[in-house]
């Protein structure tokens, strides 16, 4: 048996068998195989577009002192923007908009839609989301293959447990509802100031405000889960609601088996099947639905 090595680097875990320190450094930040050259079919980016992903990792910046945490930028030519064209090479079915591509550590964005000039603040938080995916917790194990390429798994991005099978794979829709509430709490932390800088009018505001976003179904969702948590253990919403920020960021999922605590038996594991199909979403709404007292 190798020796199986593990290293920290912030709030990224990288393991692997004989492997060296370097070699784990290097793979959070180099590009991999990938039907996208990133670096030449990435679009110039506006110098709007400059400003408001220089806010996002200042505002980022300010939530992970907040916690204590060490922050790093997302640097800014690991954010791509595609035409859609480049886009759809990359055969993605589920994510239109952008998504966090963990294998390269890349953002990719869509930017071949006519509507990213007129519905500019919905594109900016589809980045930020996938930002937050990018700079949340992750563990990732590095296997030496026989033809000796190096195979990676993702185990952690958030709250979202990644195993070989698909029963494996936890906490989805959870951790996209996090994300979500994440971005939206800092969008409204921010409010005042962006609407400033970009020029935000009133109606574009209101717009962006009053739309059902991709994952606004399971941010309500687990604002609803934080009420019934902070009723019934006597907390303070926002303390409860704090120590899940966190978790998202550090790793951290003791506190959740708070949730089990107070919404009884099984409650953690039903909620672990959130966001992988309609028929389980509707078995966790079911179950949670329950007064189970
Ligand atoms: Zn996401």
């Amino acid at each position: 048996m190798e020796n199986m090595n593990e290293y920290i680097f912030g709030n990224k875990v990288v393991k692997g068998q004989d492997l060296e320190k370097e070699k784990a450094e290097n793979f959070l930040c180099h590009f991999k195989n990938s039907p996208i050259n990133f670096k030449e079919d990435g679009l110039e980016k506006t110098a709007e577009e400059i400003k408001v992903l220089n806010d996002f990792n200042d505002f980022l910046g300010e939530e992970f002192e907040e916690m204590n945490l060490p922050f790093k930028d997302v640097p800014q030519d690991r954010i791509i923007f595609l035409n859609s064209e480049s886009f759809d090479k990359l055969g993605e079915k589920e994510f239109k908009t952008a998504l966090y591509d963990n294998y390269n550590n890349v953002i990719v964005a869509n930017h071949g839609y006519e509507e990213w000039e007129s519905k500019r603040l919905f594109w900016y938080k589809a980045i930020l989301h996938e930002m937050i995916h990018f700079v949340s917790f992750q563990k990732n194990l590095l296997i030496k293959k026989e033809d000796n390429r190096t195979q990676i798994n993702n185990l952690r991005v958030g709250y979202r447990g990644r195993g070989k099978e698909v029963k494996n794979d936890i906490f989805k829709g959870f951790n996209e509802g996090m994300t979500d509430l994440i971005v939206m709490d800092i969008l409204k932390k921010h409010k005042e100031e962006l609407a400033l800088d970009f020029n935000i009018s009133k109606e574009e505001e209101e717009e962006f405000i009053s739309t059902k976003k991709q994952f606004y179904e399971y941010a309500f969702f687990i604002n609803d889960l934080i009420k019934r948590i902070a009723e019934k253990t006597d907390k303070d919403e926002g303390e409860v609601w704090k120590k899940m920020k966190e978790g998202c960021f550090t790793g951290e999922m003791m506190h959740l088996r708070e949730i089990e605590r107070v919404l009884g038996k099984d409650s953690l594991k039903i909620l672990s099947r959130l966001g992988y199909s309609d028929e389980e979403n509707k078995k966790v709404y079911d179950f949670f639905k329950l007064d189970r007292d």
